[in-house]
């Protein structure tokens, strides 16, 4: 619509554009304010060995809580995040309360786990990250080996020999690295070659599939099988049903993480969830400290 008001000439934005654009503002002005008002919580989403079901670890979700626009999905408020950098000062706060919670519940249960954060790309690129990770591990007590830091394909956007370079860093010093998603993008296996990557996370995507009555449904097998050559573990995420949990279970994939053994726990089901396995019945579903 041209001309909206006719006092300022030419109008650019019809209504719509308008309204997204305030929106768009609106979102970065109250997102940039979450963490001082503390609006932001993560919820962390167990991990389990396939075969035996002993905790592996768990992930890192983070949740936005916003009053005045209610709950925004990561999904919605990591890109704005990104384009904005707010997520360099968001990701070291998620790191930062994370490692907190992991080592005041290994203080209290002494289990052997792996602590999962997603990074995104544009937090590798700033030059203080590696010094970010150190000094949040060394503020906190929490052991580099415990540590897995998950990232996605979009890394590649950057130059390979920086990213690389930043990944060898963070192993050098004991840290675990996960490639996200694994079935969206690209998912490339040659990336697996070129990167010094531990751990490849199946995306629900592939996992679907299983079930799926597409040709694709026999393709998550010899993934599995393929990625194993190459030294570096096999995660599920979204695993939902048992049809799938069998499949995987079948093909030796190493992890489950999904719906099927547990969704993200907030803090209190956490500590619940870690003293039945401390103190419960089932006595081989954690793994002592003492252990490695
Ligand atoms: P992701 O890292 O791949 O996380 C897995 C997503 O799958 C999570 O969604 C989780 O809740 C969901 N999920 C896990 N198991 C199941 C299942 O069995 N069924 C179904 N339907 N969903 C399952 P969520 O929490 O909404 O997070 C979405 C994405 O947002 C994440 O994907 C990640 O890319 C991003 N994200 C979340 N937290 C963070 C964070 O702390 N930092 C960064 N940079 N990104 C984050
Ligand atoms: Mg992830
Ligand atoms: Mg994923
Ligand atoms: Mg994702």
């Amino acid at each position: 619509k041209v001309k909206e008001d006719g006092k300022n000439g030419v109008q650019f934005f019809n209504k719509e554009m308008k309204d997204r654009i305030f929106m768009r503002m609106e979102l970065e002005k109250r997102l940039h304010a979450s963490i001082e008002n503390n609006e932001l919580y993560l919820l962390y989403q167990p991990q389990y060995t396939s075969d035996t079901k002993k905790l592996r670890g768990f992930e890192t979700l983070v949740r936005w809580n916003s009053p005045e626009l209610g709950a925004v999905s990561p999904v919605t408020f990591i890109p704005v995040a990104e384009e904005t950098k707010f997520i360099n000062t968001m990701g070291r706060w998620i790191l930062k309360t994370a490692c907190t919670k992991f080592k005041e519940l290994q203080d209290k249960y002494h289990f052997n786990a792996v602590l999962s954060v997603n990074i995104s790309a544009v937090q590798i690129m700033e030059p203080s990250f590696v010094q970010m990770i150190k000094s949040v591990l060394e503020e906190t007590g929490v052991r580099p080996y415990n540590l897995e830091i998950e990232i996605t394909e979009s890394i590649f956007i950057s130059s390979m020999d920086y990213v690389i370079g930043v990944l060898n860093e963070l192993k050098e010093i004991g840290i675990n690295i996960a490639l996200d998603d694994f079935g969206t993008g690209y998912s490339s296996l040659s990336y697996l070659q070129l990167l010094p990557i531990d751990t490849l996370k199946i995306d629900k995507v592939f996992i679907d599939s299983i079930v799926g009555k597409g040709i694709d449904r026999h393709i998550v097998g010899p993934i599995i099988s393929l990625v194993h050559q190459m030294d570096i573990s096999v995660v599920a995420e979204g695993v939902e049903n048992s049809i799938q949990l069998e499949y995987l279970k079948e093909h030796n994939c190493d992890c489950i993480q999904g719906y099927i053994w547990g969704k993200p726990l907030n803090e209190e089901d956490l500590n619940k969830l870690l003293y039945q396995l401390t103190f419960g019945e089932a006595e081989d579903s954690i793994l002592r400290e003492s252990i490695s």
